[in-house]
């Protein structure tokens, strides 16, 4: 499976930038992130958790990576 992780990256940080893609019968919403092509589909009452587990994941990662580089940094000015 291929990495999308930079590629996710900018949306950890800011957030996915859905646009809409297409509307269902039953009122659902499809939205499709233009940064990492990421589809969620909305319930009839606009909300999508899907996005929502993705999203700490990412975080988590994101805090772990900054602390790995923070001590990095520290590292080789001293
Ligand atoms: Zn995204």
């Amino acid at each position: 499976m291929k990495s999308n992780t930079n590629k996710n990256l900018p949306c950890a940080i800011f957030g996915h930038n859905y646009i809409r893609s297409k509307t269902n019968i039953d009122y659902t919403v499809e939205l499709t992130c233009t940064h990492c092509d990421v589809v969620v589909v909305t319930d009839d009452n606009g909300n999508f958790d899907t996005n929502t587990v993705t999203n700490t994941q990412l975080k988590d990662t994101l805090q772990k990576l900054y602390r790995l580089k923070q001590r990095t940094l520290k590292t080789k000015a001293s």
